[in-house]
């Protein structure tokens, strides 16, 4: 009997979590939850506290390009996208005295990046994600372990106690706390080795098509893009 369904009637819809899958690992920022008010905002308050004027669409574009900025530094390092407490700190450091290197001396700089560090370490400076907070609630309604995997650093730690739905994961796991940032294939092993179990148990759901998804099925892990 010929099959009169539209084509796109006939391909089941992929299950989630899918079959064999032990652990849904979630990337964190622009996954599950978003700085908010968002950054430029942050960063604009947090300079009119010390004096300097700037508008949020400029702190975005330079914000951005520093940012880039930092991810080739891990890039072009000896041991690429290995990292630490202490590079975690020089990264954002680094973000916020480029940011405002036309604005202020370097004191200021200095003072608005401890106030921005203390900010983004607050939970009240971050909120959930629709799409995120359901596919947490799929995960653990289909009996999975969830799991945090985050380019953060130790501050991770204390937000996710505090905040939905991070504060539904048995593990989080801080770049700065495992020693690699994704992309690094060591990343995906570290989380591997801490979880006991092997890739093929393993989902990676993110919002950034190189560091997450790509990064994750280069690793032998399955891989969900938060937008699809
Ligand atoms: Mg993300």
């Amino acid at each position: 009997m010929p099959n009169t369904l539209p084509l796109g009637s006939i391909s089941p819809a992929v299950p989630f979590p899918p079959p064999g899958i032990r652990w849904v690992v979630f990337d964190v920022v622009g996954t599950l939850v978003e700085p908010w008010p968002a950054v430029p905002i942050a960063y604009q308050r947090a300079a009119a506290r010390e004096g300097i004027e700037a508008g949020p669409d400029d702190l975005r574009q330079r914000f951005a390009a520093a940012w880039r900025r930092q991810e080739l530094i891990d890039a072009a390092a000896p041991i690429p996208f290995a990292t630490s407490r202490a590079r975690e700190a020089g990264r954002w450091r680094g973000i916020v005295h480029e940011v405002f290197a036309d604005a202020a001396p370097e004191p200021v700089r200095e003072r608005v990046f401890a106030d921005l560090w203390q900010h983004f370490a607050d939970p009240a400076a971050w909120r959930p994600l629709e799409r995120g907070r359901a596919l947490v609630q799929e995960a653990i309604a289909a009996g999975c372990g969830v799991v945090l995997a985050s380019n953060f650093d130790e501050r991770l730690l204390a937000i996710a106690g505090h905040l939905e739905p991070l504060c539904r994961a048995s593990h989080v796991f801080a770049s700065s706390e495992l020693g690699w940032r994704k992309p690094a294939p060591a990343f995906f092993r570290a989380v591997e080795s801490r979880l006991g179990c092997t890739a093929d148990q393993l989902i990676l759901v993110g919002d950034d098509p190189r560091l997450d998804v790509a990064a994750a099925r280069a690793a032998g892990w399955q891989a969900l893009a938060i937008g699809e």
